[in-house]
């Protein structure tokens, strides 16, 4: 597998969960990765299992939310690598909070994280990406894009915000060579899952309910969304901008929604 070979990708969020599965798999095919997210300790080590591997990865510290530390990101990749051709826009953040318990601030936190994050990050690779006329970009957002999830009004809100972002940065910057897709993972059973199901009054029941509402059965795997962003950030995707793979075990048949997004 080398269909990255000679890219430079960055993949914020890179250091754990669903990030880090997506900078082993951008490394196992060739590519040369930036893991950058705020806590460094998690990024190490990621990055050290890639590079014991044979891979070529870096860690960065970098809180998308803040913009000089997103050009500090960004300056920091194309020192190092020279270039950048990939930003998977992994970096998000969930909780459950019903609309009678919201709090401002925690609202802007999951939007500064899950759509201004995104946007900032986007904003500082397109003069490289347009510059060379190509280069993937891959938001990361939900079924929560189509469908609710239970007190999760600010993240279903914050992840139908990022699709519309999605199409409207495809569109805009169409013209300059660089593609921008989404992929809308479905119930991925991890660390972030488990915190949903734990912040219901019965957290078994919860995860039940869930899985009864999954066609094939099963939660996804970390690797399942590492795979759809590494078709994505490659070439085989090189007709498809302002997309969204859907990668959720047929969830959204049963939601009226269509499972294409
Ligand atoms: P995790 O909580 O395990 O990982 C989130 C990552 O984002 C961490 O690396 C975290 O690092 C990073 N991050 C959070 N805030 C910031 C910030 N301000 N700046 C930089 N990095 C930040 O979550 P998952 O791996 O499960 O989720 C990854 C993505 O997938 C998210 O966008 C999530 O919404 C989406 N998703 C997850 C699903 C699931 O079932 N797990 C389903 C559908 C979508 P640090 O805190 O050190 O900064």
């Amino acid at each position: 597998m080398s269909r990255l070979k000679g890219k430079v990708a960055i993949v914020t969020g890179g250091g754990r969960g669903i990030g880090a599965a997506i900078v082993r798999r951008f490394s196992a095919e060739g590519a040369r990765v930036v893991a950058a997210q705020r806590d460094m300790a998690e990024a190490e080590r990621t990055i050290a299992g890639v590079n014991a591997n044979g891979g070529d990865a870096i860690a960065v510290q970098a809180d998308v939310t803040v913009e000089s530390s997103v050009e500090r990101m960004v300056e920091t990749t194309l020192a190092h690598f020279g270039t950048v051709d990939i930003l998977c826009n992994n970096a998000g953040i969930g909780g459950v909070q019903s609309l009678l318990e919201l709090e401002p601030d925690y609202f802007s936190r999951v939007m500064n994280t899950n759509v201004l994050g995104v946007l900032l990050c986007t904003k500082h690779v397109l003069p490289t990406m347009a510059k060379k006329r190509a280069g993937s970009v891959i938001n990361i957002a939900s079924i929560c894009s189509f469908r609710g999830l239970p007190r999760s009004v600010v993240y279903c809100a914050s992840k139908g915000a990022l699709l519309m972002a999605t199409r409207q940065t495809a569109l805009d910057f169409a013209g300059d060579g660089v593609r921008v897709n989404a992929i809308a993972p479905g119930f991925i059973g991890n660390e972030m899952f488990d915190a949903y199901c734990d912040a219901e009054p019965d957290p078994m029941a919860a995860r039940d309910a869930i899985l009864a509402t999954i066609p094939l059965g099963t939660l996804g795997d970390e690797e399942d969304v590492a795979a759809a962003a590494s078709y994505l950030a490659s070439s085989d995707s090189r007709w498809m901008t302002g997309s969204t793979l859907v990668i959720d075990g047929g969830s959204l048949l049963l939601s009226g929604t269509p499972s294409h997004g």
